[in-house]
């Protein structure tokens, strides 16, 4: 190695780490005028009930369309926003938005709960409680067709105002999953204070169910023990990302509840949901009146 391509070498990745640098400023500039001009929208996916495949609830999940760069996924907005500190308007916008849907579908005749997720500043942010409560009386909804998802490494830090803020939502009738589960390091102590009614498997583990996977068996095993850790403890369990019907046959006869993924339906707008679930409650009534 000589010193000149050592030292072409360090500039190679100082200009890698600058551009980098700048594409992440050029996100954020346009992230909060996106926020700001509530350019950010929702997708939808349902959550089945896994022995009867009714839709049960439906989460929302943020998308972004950018008119330069095309649509950016939340893996990237979400974590820059936390950065940043745009995560609350973002949040705010986000809740927003599902409280105007349930009243839009509540007047079409459709009453469907909406789980939406948080971030674990959010949880720390002191004025969430208040800003939620204002949200919910401001459109009217009832706070128990909302449920608010929260991943379990952010369920986890600060626990202590974790358990007080989420007791606090609990009392507006808000429902609490814990998201990507068995991802993060649960202490099962703070896991049993919490107020919490799902717990939902993370798809690192569902998609390992299958035995082109030398770790099928271990994943399997996993999964099992999560859903007599979440009955044990009087909790649903939700299994994500489920794609193929091998992964939906062994969920449903380990006794998983309920079930999201492409299997079932892919997250999709709240035009092309709002007519899958009239068309569900049309089934429904003709079964009825059969
Ligand atoms: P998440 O909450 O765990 O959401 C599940 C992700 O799995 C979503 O990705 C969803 O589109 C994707 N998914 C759905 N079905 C399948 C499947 O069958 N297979 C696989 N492999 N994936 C599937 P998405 O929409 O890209 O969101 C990624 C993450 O970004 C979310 O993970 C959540 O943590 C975060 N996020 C999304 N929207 C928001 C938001 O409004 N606020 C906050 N704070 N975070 C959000
Ligand atoms: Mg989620
Ligand atoms: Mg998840
Ligand atoms: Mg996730």
């Amino acid at each position: 190695y000589s010193a000149k391509a050592e030292r072409n070498q360090v500039q190679f990745y100082k200009r890698k780490y600058s551009q980098q640098e700048s594409k992440r400023r050029m996100i954020e500039k346009k992230l909060k005028v996106a926020i700001a001009e509530r350019h950010l929208h929702l997708f939808y996916q349902p959550r089945v009930d896994i022995h009867t495949g009714k839709i049960r609830s439906v989460e929302a999940l943020c998308r972004w369309d950018d008119e330069e760069s095309g649509s950016i996924p939340p893996n990237i907005f979400i974590p820059i926003a936390e950065e940043t500190g745009l995560i609350h308007e973002l949040s705010q916008l986000v809740m927003e938005m599902v409280c105007q849907q349930l009243v839009d579908w509540h007047n079409t005749g459709i009453d469907v709960p909406i789980a939406f997720n948080l971030s674990v500043k959010d949880l720390k942010y002191f004025d969430l409680v208040h800003n939620l409560r204002d949200t919910i009386n401001h459109y009217g909804v009832s706070g128990n067709m909302l449920e608010v998802e929260i991943t379990e490494s952010a369920a986890m830090t600060d626990v202590i105002n974790t358990v007080k803020v989420l007791k606090q939502l609990k009392q507006f009738g808000i429902k609490l999953s814990i998201d990507d589960f068995g991802k993060g390091y649960s202490s099962l102590a703070y896991l049993s204070q919490l107020p919490v009614d799902n717990l939902k498997i993370d798809k690192y583990f569902v998609s390992r169910l299958s035995p082109n996977f030398k770790d099928h068996m271990v994943n399997l095993n996993i999964i099992r023990t999560i859903i007599s850790l979440a009955q044990s403890l009087g909790l649903n369990t939700v299994a994500e990302g489920i794609e193929t019907p091998n992964q939906y046959n062994t969920l449903k006869s380990l006794g998983c509840h309920m079930g999201q993924g492409i299997f079932f339906y892919h997250p999709m707008p709240a035009t092309q949901l709002s007519k899958l679930l009239h068309r569900e409650a049309r089934l429904a009534r003709n079964t009825i009146n059969q």
